[in-house]
């Protein structure tokens, strides 16, 4: 894994790409948050970004999650992997939020889970906005039902939306689309549930400037700032 000082470089680089990127879309860089993906990697990764002054990561795996979990204190975790219904019931007390909801019945088991533990949690509804047969999420009028659903439990609150984009780094336009759609679903079930739905989590290294550009509050980062794997 990189040094900490790669790590630090990676976050200076990547900083001035979002200035950029909120430059010529003419946003302030507070409205778009980093949360650094250190899924595959050991856990000094998360020591990486606290150290450096973040309160909250993304994990893509419950397990590996809970692992790295043992012995850190003062960390947001957010769950940015797919969630099967089964594994719902770990997540209550261990996530702040989960950004890949996308069933009735994965809503259904984490509320039994959080009313059982008393626990609250933040989540995202994912879309596939951008139609990729390979990414889960919702189609988008899906959306509408689940977030009715969601609604009606006091456990959960509905923060946001999330997709990832189709991979094409050769055609940012196909990315551009389907986060430009996941802004317009948010805009309308926003006025039509009266529901602030403020984040929009949107954007990897590769397409973040996209993100940007249509409005994401939330760019989840991985290799631009850990590298890839070996
Ligand atoms: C791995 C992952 C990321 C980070 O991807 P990079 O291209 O490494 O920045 C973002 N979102 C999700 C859902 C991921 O699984």
């Amino acid at each position: 894994m990189i040094s900490e000082a790669e790590f630090r470089q990676n976050l200076e680089l990547l900083q001035e790409q979002l200035a950029n990127a909120c430059g010529s879309a003419n946003r302030s860089i507070e409205e778009v948050q980093i949360l650094p993906v250190t899924k595959n990697w050991p856990i000094e990764a998360v020591h990486y970004a606290q150290r450096a002054g973040f309160s909250r990561v993304g994990e893509n795996r419950v397990q590996e999650a809970i692992e790295k979990q043992v012995g850190i204190e003062g960390i947001n975790w957010d769950l940015i992997g797919h969630l099967q219904s089964n594994k719902a019931k770990l997540v209550a007390g261990r996530f702040s939020r989960v950004q890949t909801v996308d069933s009735s019945k994965v809503l259904n088991k984490l509320n039994q889970a959080l009313e059982k533990s008393n626990d609250q949690l933040g989540i995202f509804i994912q879309v596939n906005t951008g139609k990729d047969p390979a990414k889960a999420g919702l189609a988008e009028e899906e959306c509408k039902s689940l977030l009715e659903e969601a609604m009606g439990f006091s456990t959960i609150r509905i923060e946001g939306l999330m997709t990832i984009a189709p991979f094409a780094p050769n055609e940012p336009t196909i990315a551009r689309d389907a986060f430009s759609k996941l802004r317009i679903l948010r805009d309308r079930l926003s006025s039509q549930f009266n529901l602030p739905l403020t984040e929009l989590s949107m954007g990897m290294s590769g397409d973040l400037q996209e993100a940007v550009m249509e409005g994401s509050t939330m760019i989840r980062v991985g290799s631009g700032l850990f590298g890839h794997r070996s």
